[in-house]
């Protein structure tokens, strides 16, 4: 691991200035320290390099670090802990979704050290990006090349790939934020903003070293998620190579608003394990709004949700496998009892 200076902050102005200008995300020089699963992981593959480590755990005192439920929705802080939210009795009973999302994540220790914040930046598993024995890889080294292309791609997306780049986005909390439009709040050196989640990762394109729609030094604070009808009727299914403490696969976050006769009256669909950022599936949600939801209904969308799937080598199955998974939760999800 290369040395590296270690700062502590107990206020997000503080954790702004000491980030400075200079460039964003994942190739900064500087690098903000939340549960550390994922950034020091990757520090000690050699694969981050940052000079400094700004700590800013410090401000899980702060709003960054609460769960607030009313009748408006839910606020989850950027520091709250995934085992927390996973185990909190209102997000189980009335927002089961995001708790099975966390819930069916790494392992325990893990879950009590990494952050909601962190979960959502994590970057991907792809063995070429991990391992800096290869020479190329365009989100490790911008215009190397992508030695996934023509190597073993069995865990790699086929959904929002590129000629550049086909790595998965490896994490199951973001479905679930995109599929039930979350908000996600930003503190950075011109104020607080709000972005949709949906808009805060970039799919790779031309550019896959550019992952987010971050600022320099734009802290997470926090996700917003409005009340709505279809919460409670909301599940994460999560297939993968074994039941525990594995990435997914394969995924699917339904939220359901059912009428009489089984009838749609909305339906928020998200995927995982199969894409290249948090992916929503319009095209299934329209392709079943009105109508009954039963397993003709149901294949039909999970085609649609798969009509542009861009396989390569040893991932075709991932196609048969998303729809099987998006098939069963959708099945799942109406017959849940409330
Ligand atoms: C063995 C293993 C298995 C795993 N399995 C799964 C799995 O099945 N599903 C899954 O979803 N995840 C899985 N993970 C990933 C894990 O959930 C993430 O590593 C974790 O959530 C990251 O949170 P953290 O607080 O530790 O982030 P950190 O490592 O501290 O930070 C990650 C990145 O986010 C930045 N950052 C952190 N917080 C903020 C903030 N508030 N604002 C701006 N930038 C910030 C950091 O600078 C860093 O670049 C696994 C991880 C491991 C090591
Ligand atoms: S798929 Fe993306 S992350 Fe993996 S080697 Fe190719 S460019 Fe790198």
């Amino acid at each position: 691991m290369r040395p590296f200076t270690y700062e502590r902050v107990d206020s997000a102005t503080a954790a702004i200035a000491a980030f400075g200008a200079g460039a964003v995300g994942a190739a900064s020089e500087r690098q903000y320290l939340a549960g550390g699963t994922t950034l020091i992981d990757l520090m000690k593959l050699d694969v981050m390099r940052p000079q400094t480590v700004i700590d800013i755990n410090a401000l899980d005192r702060t709003a960054l670090g609460r769960v607030e439920t009313n009748d408006q929705g839910l606020r989850l802080g950027a520091l709250a802990h995934m085992s927390e939210v996973a185990d909190h009795p209102v997000i189980k009973r009335d927002y089961p979704m995001i708790a099975q999302s966390l819930e069916l994540a790494a392992s325990p220790q893990i879950r009590n050290m990494a952050t909601l914040g962190g979960n959502v930046l994590q970057r991907t598993r792809c063995p070429y990006f991990r391992d800096v024995s290869y020479a190329e890889c365009n989100k490790r080294i911008p215009g190397s090349g992508c030695a996934a292309l023509d190597g073993f791609n069995r865990s790699h997306a086929v959904l929002g790939v590129s000629d550049a780049c086909i790595a998965t986005y490896p994490g199951d909390f973001g479905q679930a934020l995109i599929a039930l439009d979350a908000m996600v709040e930003l503190r950075g050196r011109n104020g607080d903003r709000k972005l949709p989640f949906g808009a805060l990762h970039r799919p790779p394109g031309g550019n896959p070293e550019i992952e987010t729609a971050l600022l320099p030094g734009e802290i997470i604070t926090g996700f917003a998620i409005a009340a709505a009808p279809w919460l409670r009727r909301s599940l994460y299914l999560k297939i993968r190579d074994r039941q525990s403490y594995e990435f997914a696969l394969a995924s699917a976050a339904i939220a359901l608003d059912m009428g009489k006769n089984q009838i749609v009256q909305e339906v928020r669909i998200a995927l995982g394990g199969v894409a290249s950022v948090p992916w929503r599936a319009r095209s299934a949600e329209r392709a079943l709004q009105g109508r009954r939801l039963n397993e003709q209904t149901a294949r039909a969308a999970a085609d649609t949700a798969f009509a542009d799937a861009n396989p390569h080598e040893h991932n075709l199955f991932k196609v048969g496998l998303g729809k099987r998974t998006l098939v069963r939760a959708l099945l799942q999800a109406a017959t849940m009892e409330l």
